[in-house]
């Protein structure tokens, strides 16, 4: 049924223009509409500009950046196309997920690919610490732990990189907050006191900048006990006024809608009464949850 708070700003990870995506785009749109979405953001994986930071999957088909930055455009080609044809279904925003590699430059490689594509709006996700990717698998997740010298200081970087992104990028929705969560579980480490400290400074930039903090609910298909991020996460950006969004991450069409309901619950749960969702007007709405 279609629902005001059916809504996923980050998500559409699709087999045709990713490598690690499972199905084409166009039966995830379907999906999405079949499932009630009103509002789904379609949010590819941004190019890498160098090899070195490509993804396993990426090695094994021998790509470029050349192959990685056609991909996109082709990728933006056919989601304005989708765009206008569900129109009158589905309010699909065209956007991407960007990386913070390299370092010394990802902003300006994330300002430079919304412009050239003239991207609806971006999502900012760290998916690497110290330009070594750490939610790709355990062992990769170990061995960036080690780089940086341990989880503590390992945590530590990675939200300095949050915090970084925020302020390079300005992305219009923040991706999937406490993702080291993934391989660290609930334990102590991921909430110890100068943990928090970045964290309650990330969401007083979030809230400042006017972006939304996603719930995004891929963690639940993966095994977690809740979405990202934590709901003491949650509680304290709900008091700093931060405005949420909800996310599917999806990368396949069984994906698509999965466990949204899910993360309704969890907001409701934590006392957040509504969502927000970009429209292609780049204005974001408010949505009550119930
Ligand atoms: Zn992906
Ligand atoms: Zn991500």
């Amino acid at each position: 049924m279609r629902e005001p708070w059916k809504i996923s700003m980050h998500g559409g990870h699709s087999g045709d223009f990713s490598k690690h995506g499972q199905d084409d785009l166009e039966p995830m749109l379907k999906a999405a509409i079949a499932f009630g979405y009103t509002t789904f953001g379609v949010t590819a994986h941004a190019p890498r500009s160098a090899d070195k930071f490509f993804y396993a999957e990426e090695v094994e088909a021998s790509y470029t950046p050349r192959d990685l930055n056609a991909d996109f455009a082709n990728y933006v080609t056919e989601a304005r196309r989708l765009q206008t044809a569900y129109a009158d279904q589905l309010e699909i925003l065209v956007g991407a997920e960007v990386e913070i590699v390299p370092e010394a430059g990802f902003d300006t490689e994330a300002a430079a690919l919304r412009v050239q594509h003239n991207l609806d709006y971006i999502v900012g996700s760290v998916h690497w610490v110290n330009e070594m990717p750490f939610d790709t698998s355990r062992s990769d997740f170990d061995t960036a732990v080690a780089s940086a010298g341990g989880l503590e200081p390992f945590l530590l970087r990675y939200y300095d990189l949050v915090a970084q992104m925020i302020e390079r990028v300005h992305p219009e929705v923040v991706g999937h907050l406490d993702v080291p969560r993934l391989y660290v579980g609930d334990s102590d480490a991921m909430s110890s006191a100068p943990v928090r400290h970045k964290v309650d400074d990330i969401l007083e930039r979030v809230a400042a900048g006017g972006m939304l903090l996603e719930v995004n609910v891929s963690a639940l298909r993966k095994g977690l006990t809740a979405p990202y991020p934590a709901s003491w996460i949650v509680e304290r950006a709900r008091d700093a006024s931060v405005r949420f969004t909800l996310s599917d991450d999806s990368h396949s069409v069984e994906q698509v809608g999965a466990h949204i309901a899910d993360g309704r619950d969890y907001l409701l749960t934590n006392g957040v009464r509504s969502v927000w969702a970009l429209r292609v007007s780049g204005e974001a709405q408010e949505i009550a949850l119930e």
